[in-house]
């Protein structure tokens, strides 16, 4: 059964879930953590003085793909989804260089909202990549990056395309910014998984399926093997925290999406307990909590976010508004 607009809400604000709780801990390691929060290291939220619970770049450039991926279904200004997503990001861009200014609108614009206009670690190779003005390509890589900036915001390109088609998308919308065949290659996988997961498939035949598509690439070969290892590690006696060890560290694109696939079927129906385990190490918490509550959030639905989460999520108020937007013109 194809699922609702209510699961790509329900990815967005899981994957936001993720991304907060990981912030704290984002360039921390394991030991660290552990002696700061215990054993089972941070398992919850921890709000700013104002009560908010932070997100970051992951969750800013998740909404501006979506921002992309609707102007160039709803408009025709666009003769590309690639460059609808690359305005996007550049609008983004002007979120961390610039004060938020007040603006009136009809319509939904994620500029509207103060709270994307915060600097909260972008990546290097988003932030040089976009100064440069120069949109890059699969065809014509813009640099040889592949950390994790260009899949960590890939996943709605699963909702609003199927299979093949979001594979390539997710591949051109990360190669804007990511030029290394790994960094994009690792989005298409991503919004393979997710446009599979959001219509309906089980999560471990979505990765399944998407590791055969991926055999086709020969540049792909470290993605399918560290998925295949995901896969099996997700069933064994070994600790999360030892398994994520062999997995790597997330700060590149393949580690950061096998990371998020390990915790996904590992704990397939208990949010909380995935995000946890996906950002308690040694890495890059928030983008692999990001992916993984983008991942389980399509999965699990709204049932599966706390409603404490969502009460002090940041960004709560913006997805909701913006995917009433979207469904208000999927009827219209
Ligand atoms: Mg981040």
């Amino acid at each position: 059964m194809k699922h609702t607009i209510e699961h790509l809400k329900a990815s967005l604000l899981a994957g936001a879930v993720g991304d907060a709780l990981g912030w704290p801990i984002e360039f921390k390691n394991h030991e660290y953590i552990t002696q700061k929060y215990g054993p089972l290291g941070l398992t919850d939220l921890i709000p700013n003085h104002a009560n908010i619970a932070e997100i970051t770049d992951d969750t800013q450039m998740t909404l501006f793909t979506m921002e992309g991926i609707f102007n160039y279904l709803y408009s025709s200004r666009f003769a590309s989804l690639a460059e609808a997503v690359h305005h996007s990001y550049l609008r983004w861009y002007k979120t961390q260089i610039s004060k938020y200014v007040s603006t009136s609108t009809i319509d939904f614009d994620l500029m509207s909202y103060p709270q994307l206009f915060h600097q909260r670690s972008p990546g290097t190779t988003c932030m040089s990549a976009l100064r440069s003005g120069v949109m890059g390509t699969v065809e014509k890589p813009i640099n040889d990056s592949k950390g994790c900036g260009g899949v960590m915001r890939a996943a709605p390109v699963g909702y609003f395309f199927d299979r093949d088609e979001a594979f390539d998308h997710g591949c051109s919308v990360a190669a804007i910014t990511h030029g290394h065949p790994l960094g994009y290659l690792s989005s298409g996988a991503l919004a393979y998984v997710m446009s599979l997961i959001f219509n309906g498939e089980e999560i471990e035949n979505s990765v399944v399926l998407t590791i055969n598509k991926l055999k086709s690439f020969s540049t792909a070969d470290v993605l399918v093997s560290l998925l295949q290892q995901a896969l099996s590690l997700s069933v064994s006696d070994l600790g999360d925290v030892q398994c994520i060890k062999q997995l790597g560290q997330g700060w590149v694109a393949e580690e950061a999406l096998a990371i998020a696939v390990f915790c996904s079927l590992r704990y397939p129906g208990d949010l909380q307990k995935a995000l946890s385990v996906s950002v308690n190490h040694d890495g890059d918490s928030d983008s692999t909590g990001s992916i993984t509550g983008n991942i389980l959030g399509a999965y699990l639905g709204m049932g599966s976010i706390h409603e404490e989460w969502l009460n002090i999520l940041e960004v709560t108020e913006i997805v909701i508004d913006f995917c009433n937007f979207v469904e208000h013109h999927d009827k219209s």
